[in-house]
């Protein structure tokens, strides 16, 4: 072949190249920042958990609760906690707040079973739990896995207590039930979305009567006295509480070459944890940063802890007042991040990908200028111009990124934060990691991706 039409081909087009083939060397750098990143899931499996966990780490690693109407200083660091649920944290940059500021935001909650406020029940000499789940969960895919328990009571004297079983060794752990093969013809009928129908995911909670003289539902009446011994509640109490059931699995390697982390909820605590411990990186940015990790994007972003909430546009407004600057300004001026997970390409269900536009595992960050379902309904489509500003920060510190999108035109479609950010008047655009099994309760992400997702975002606050 002609030497100037090879040369020609390298200088007109171009593909999103594959970490591991052009910097072999990340793989080992990559696997180290992922073993903080597993210890940290493991710690973090609900929105309260993790912002709880975070305070700690942030706490120890200079950061003071943010004080409102106080000026700060060029490298300050500070977190703002909303409701245990939402958490917000800031490095105070170099240049005035008027000319933006370097917003990345990413949620914490993730797909789960929550339970109903009357849970408890007994059916022939069985105890179980209702739920009734929380975000999009395929259901069938939460029977037959065990499942660890969540959450906090709040006592009628209005002390909260931390619940938390299924997670030490030793624990017992829960489970929703299922059909053997034998006894499933009619349910193998069913369409898969029912395999499991919502009123179906009972989970099973004990067996053993309480002994003594006969008296009505003695397994339930068992159950609750280990509960009360434990944490001093009674059935009362579940009307007082948030309890979560989430699978009892442990982020874990995948892979004989380790190069995937398996865990649940990485949609989204693993854009969460690059974003947080990229702001914990960060020195003495350019622009101030604001780190959000909200509540509630599973469930469209409501709530006063969810993205739809105005809690982040009062937080800005805080720093704006404090350092009298103009807060429309500074919104107009500033860049967001919106990072959530997108769709890796898996060549097993290849139907419902569209090859040339899919973001794949170990080619890095995945930049995606729209979501939405249909002709982009319920979007935020990035403009160019924001494009090539997140790409330019991405190409001139060597971070590996590729486009996608969320699966094939019409095929389905889905949305994140990014429209409550653009409502801001601010320019955003959606990152974040690519994950195979999202939303199943063990997803998959590459650890070359979430290296580089870390990487883009301590690029964007420099
Ligand atoms: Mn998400
Ligand atoms: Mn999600």
């Amino acid at each position: 072949m002609d030497e100037n039409v090879k040369e020609l081909q390298k200088q007109l087009t171009w593909e999103f190249p594959h970490i591991a083939k052009e910097a072999p060397d990340q793989t080992k750098e990559a696997a180290e920042y992922c073993e903080g990143y597993k210890a940290f899931l493991n710690k973090s499996k609900t929105e309260r958990e993790f912002v709880a966990e975070a305070v700690r780490i942030l706490s120890e690693n200079g950061y003071q609760e943010y004080e409102i109407g106080r000026k700060y200083e060029t490298g300050d660091k500070v977190y703002y906690v909303n409701r245990k649920k939402a958490l917000i944290m800031t490095t105070f940059g170099c240049k005035p707040l008027e000319e933006g500021i370097r917003l990345n935001i990413a949620h914490i909650d993730s797909p789960r079973l929550d339970l109903k406020p009357n849970p408890l029940y007994e059916k022939t000499d069985l105890a179980f739990l209702k739920t009734h789940y929380y975000g999009g969960i395929r259901k069938y895919q939460w029977a037959t896995i065990p499942l660890a328990m969540h959450g906090v009571v709040i006592t009628k004297d209005g002390e909260a207590v931390n619940i938390c079983i299924g997670e030490d060794e030793g624990d017992p752990v829960f489970c929703v039930t299922d059909l053997l093969p034998h006894l499933a013809a009619d349910q193998n009928e069913r369409k898969l979305k029912d395999g499991i129908k919502g009123e179906e995911l009972n989970v099973l909670i004990g067996s053993i009567p309480y002994a003594g003289e006969e008296i009505k539902e003695p397994v339930k009446l068992l159950v609750l006295k280990l509960l009360n011994e434990k944490y001093g509640m009674t059935e009362k109490d579940f009307t007082r509480a948030e309890i979560e059931m989430v699978p009892a699995v442990k982020a874990t390697d995948v892979g004989l070459d380790r190069s995937l982390v398996g865990a649940y909820g990485q949609d989204d605590k693993v854009c969460a944890y690059t974003a947080m411990t990229a702001e914990m990186a960060t020195e003495k940015p350019e622009y101030t940063t604001v780190t959000v990790l909200a509540d509630k994007e599973e469930i469209g972003s409501v709530g006063n802890t969810g993205l739809d909430s105005d809690f982040s546009l009062h937080y800005i407004e805080y720093l704006a007042d404090a350092a009298g600057a103009d807060v429309k300004t500074v919104l107009r001026n500033s860049v967001c991040l919106s990072s959530d997970v997108n769709a890796a390409y898996d060549p097993t269900f290849a139907s419902v990908y569209e090859e040339r536009n899919s973001c794949y595992v170990n080619k890095g960050c995945v930049l995606t200028k729209y979501t939405g379902a249909r002709g982009k309904s319920g979007s935020n489509d990035a403009s160019a111009e924001t494009m090539a500003k997140v790409i330019d920060i991405m190409d001139r510190e060597g971070v590996y990124w590729q486009t996608g999108e969320l699966g094939a035109v019409d095929v389905g479609g889905g949305g994140t934060v990014a429209c409550f950010v653009a409502k801001m008047d601010v320019d955003v655009v959606d990152l974040g990691v690519p994950i195979l099994a999202m939303h199943a309760p063990f997803e998959l992400a590459s650890k070359l991706d979430i290296y580089n997702t870390y990487k883009a975002f301590k690029a964007f606050y420099k």
